[in-house]
């Protein structure tokens, strides 16, 4: 065996637990399994989850805040993006990349998927810098690659193009943004080029969808899903109008979602920040979690951006995102936090339909020992991992000092 990890606590499961490992694989895991091993891990009682999922990030643009001036809207946050995207070199991209992927694997997170901007300004230079990162960290961390048309391909026709580039340079999901379009008739139009092109590449979809309270995308993108059999294959991003609607209009359409396995992805950390309007009363910018939840649609939630024209801060730590939502979104019960960390691992894991997850004999060796017994202390504290596994092997050892070192 390569590795042992003792005094496991699970989640769903009474008692402790001791988690075999071999060859980059989970062997058993019982309660006795005694089993020679050349690494051992004393969990002390506390939990191990598989590895953080992270469904929504946007690399391209980390760490642009630290040139850029202050940004006061959504609006103008995307203007300075494609004044700074005119510039883009696919060093200075790679470099900006290179140093916020460690953030994330410190924190836990194994698996990204992350959207790239594929346009007029960047052109294919972002998911060039993106692809061989990829390859750069393939021990350390997977990564999903969403070509993301931020600009419109109805504004813009030649991005459908440049989107095709990207999926044979190694992007492997289509994104959108149907809003960014000039009227509702063209959101319409790039809806349908976007799934015609899904089909054609046989690829995923993961849309950013109503970021503005008066959008009404998901109707027609939903319908769409349903009538191209993209059942459990299409997400959506943001989704904030959904907490716009009245009762009545936002129960269809969640019970239209759930109809069609569609994802949900929310972000708290920077649409909190920013809110769905600029003008009192300013809502939270998040939509209506609990209601998803309860109606049984798969949601999980991101890290969005890091350190840029949107969000000033952002850790790449999914635990601060869930400790945000729980704010945010009202989520304390003893039953919502156990939702909260479900999202970053198994809700995500869906999203990305990844193979051998989880936490059973046979799936893939990627998961986190913690310092905490529980998902409350889990948020309360929102703190690193005290072990890293990728694959079998401890990637990283988070030291935690804490009073009674001393
Ligand atoms: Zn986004």
């Amino acid at each position: 065996m390569d590795l042992t990890i003792r005094n496991a606590r699970m989640l769903d499961r009474e008692g402790l637990f001791q988690i075999n490992i071999d060859d980059g694989k989970i062997v058993n895991i019982g309660k006795e399994v005694p089993e020679e091993s050349d690494e051992e891990i004393d969990a002390m009682g506390n939990l191990v989850l598989p590895t953080f999922v992270e469904p929504h990030i946007h690399l391209d643009k980390v760490l642009l805040a630290e040139k850029l001036r202050e940004s006061g809207s959504i609006s103008e946050a995307r203007q300075m993006v494609r004044d700074a995207k005119k510039k883009f070199t696919l060093g200075e991209v790679r470099d900006r990349i290179e140093r916020v992927i460690p953030w994330g694997i410190e924190n836990g997170v194994t698996v990204v998927r992350t959207h790239i901007d594929v346009d007029e300004y960047s052109k294919t230079t972002s998911v060039e810098a993106m692809v061989e990162l990829k390859k750069k960290f393939k021990d350390l961390i997977d990564i999903q690659i969403v070509a993301f048309p931020q600009e419109g391909t109805i504004r813009d026709p030649q991005t459908l193009d440049m989107l095709r580039k990207a999926i044979n340079l190694g992007a492997n999901v289509i994104g959108g943004l149907p809003e960014t379009e000039a009227s509702e008739r063209d959101s319409k139009k790039q809806i349908d080029e976007l799934f015609l092109l899904a089909k054609e590449k046989d690829l995923d979809l993961d849309v950013h969808c109503d970021v503005l309270p008066h959008f009404k995308n998901i109707e027609y993108f939903t319908t769409q899903v349903s009538r191209n059999r993209y059942e459990g294959r299409a997400t959506v991003d943001h989704l904030i109008a959904l907490s716009y609607y009245d009762e009545e209009y936002a129960s269809k359409i969640i019970r239209m979602i759930e109809a069609a396995s569609i994802n949900v992805v929310t972000n708290p950390c920077t649409m909190i920040s920013s809110g769905a309007t600029h003008k009192p009363p300013k809502g939270r910018g998040i939509t209506r979690v609990k209601d998803l939840v309860k109606a049984g649609v798969n949601v999980a939630y991101g890290s969005d951006n890091i350190i840029d024209p949107y969000n000033p801060f952002g850790d790449f730590n999914p635990l601060s995102n869930g400790y945000l939502l729980a704010y945010g979104a009202q989520m304390n019960s003893p039953s919502d936090i156990e939702s909260l960390v479900r999202m970053p691992t198994y809700s995500s894991a869906k999203i990305l339909r990844l193979k051998n997850y989880g936490l059973k004999p046979g799936d893939n060796a990627d998961l986190n020992v913690f310092s905490e017994r529980t998902p409350k202390e889990l948020f309360r504290v929102h703190g690193k991992p005290r072990y890293v596994i990728k694959k079998g092997k401890i990637l990283v050892e988070n030291k935690r000092e804490t009073i009674q070192n001393f």
